[in-house]
């Protein structure tokens, strides 16, 4: 697996189940999943670094998108073989190509507008026309580099636009610029596929966002019958589209009239699923594995009624304290082994049971034992 963050960490666990040779391409030597990898092959995801992966593993998958994809093109001609696909990482890691993609193929997604010119006063322009027809505010997203929502901007008007502008333009990266959507809830839905064609998909998730980042997961996601059916719909489009292999995580937007959109996608496995290593009956981990080695897929169904993932992310100081989260009944802690940073994803717990406020409020008291943020919930913004 190239990159050796907290999804490859989760990947080897589930390796190590079924006793599969599970390699990293890690920068550093305490990376997250270093400990739990057979071999640790150390490198970037540069050109060097990937070719260092020929020979190591009969695969190669991947723990993130920020990846040399023209040397990924190289190592195809030379018989690695890539899951998901070339094609695949490209759509997840250009939100522009994404757009457009998905607009030629009619999946429903905001209103938006490319804002690709070579000057910044011509994409100004672009943005601010756009912005008249759909009116203000609109989101600006940067169509290659954002992650966890820092990539992602609100503009109330014109004169806000000159520093994007100015930055995309000199770095000669297309803006994805959107309407913004009055939103009810977001959803995720994972899909699995394998080169072999079985394809299965986990319950629909609904994640609870804040500034960007998904701070607590809920399954089942509490909507209506009709909302769900659009959702794995789209969702299953999606993945054919871009003919994923593996984990596809497809976001989704519902709005306050019941309308779902796309959002944006992720050819991995993700944040949205961690719920499914107590939760399903297969995790999205093992079943990642199990797609892109073209093993049979496992059964996404859940294994109680109710669960529950809350994200510990850093706080304001480092206050961890394990034994106060773990004695929390039935909370199950995961912790990556990462240095404390405000705002850092350092784990995550889940809990699961009957009923969504009880099994809620396990998960957020063990998690706010990690020192996790509190949520500031969106009414009191
Ligand atoms: P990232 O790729 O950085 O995770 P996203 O595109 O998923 O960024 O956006 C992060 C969050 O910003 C979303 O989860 C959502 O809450 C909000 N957001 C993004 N686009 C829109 C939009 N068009 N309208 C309203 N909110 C949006």
């Amino acid at each position: 697996m190239v990159g050796a963050g907290q999804l490859a960490r989760m990947c080897g666990e589930a390796a190590s189940a079924l006793a599969i040779d599970f390699s990293v391409l890690a920068e550093n030597p305490d990376d997250p999943a270093t400990q739990c990898a057979s071999k640790v092959v150390l490198g970037k995801p540069d050109a060097a670094g990937l070719s260092s992966l020929l020979g190591v593993a009969p695969v190669v998958s991947f723990d993130h998108e920020q990846v040399d994809l023209d040397a990924l093109v190289g190592l195809a001609q030379k018989g690695m073989a890539i899951h998901p696909g070339i094609h695949t990482l490209q759509m997840a890691v250009d939100k522009a190509m994404l757009r457009r993609r998905m607009a030629e193929n009619n999946i429903p997604q905001p209103k938006f507008v490319i804002a690709q010119e070579e000057s910044a006063a011509q994409r100004k322009n672009t943005i601010v026309s756009f912005a008249e027809s759909v009116g203000w505010p609109i989101v600006v997203k940067p169509a290659r580099g954002g992650y966890d929502g820092r990539g992602v901007y609100f503009f109330q008007s014109a004169n806000e636009l000159d520093a994007i502008c100015e930055e995309s333009a000199k770095k000669e990266i297309p803006l994805v610029v959107e309407e913004r959507l009055p939103l009810d809830v977001e959803l995720a839905v994972l899909i699995v596929r394998s080169p072999r064609g079985e394809m299965v998909h986990y319950p629909v998730i609904r994640t609870v966002q804040e500034d960007g980042i998904c701070r607590e997961t809920i399954v089942p996601a509490g909507i209506s019958k009709e909302v769900e059916d659009r959702a794995q719909q789209i969702g299953e489009q999606v993945a054919a589209i871009v003919d994923a292999t593996g984990i596809l995580a497809v976001e989704l937007f519902v709005t306050t009239d019941g309308v779902v959109l796309l959002n944006e996608i992720a050819a991995r496995p993700h944040n949205s699923g961690h719920w499914s290593i107590e939760g399903a009956h297969t995790s999205q981990f093992e079943n990642h594995l199990r797609a892109v080695l073209d093993l049979p897929l496992g059964a996404c169904t859940q294994s109680a009624p109710v669960v529950v993932t809350v994200n510990v992310i850093g706080g304001e100081k480092d206050s961890a304290d394990l034994t106060a989260a773990l004695s929390v009944s039935r909370a199950h802690i995961h912790l990556y082994n990462k240095s404390y940073r405000r705002g850092r994803k350092l784990g995550h717990v889940t809990a699961i049971g009957d009923d969504v406020e009880e099994v809620r409020s396990r998960a957020w008291d063990s998690a706010l034992a990690l020192g996790t943020q509190p949520l500031v919930e969106r009414e009191s913004r």
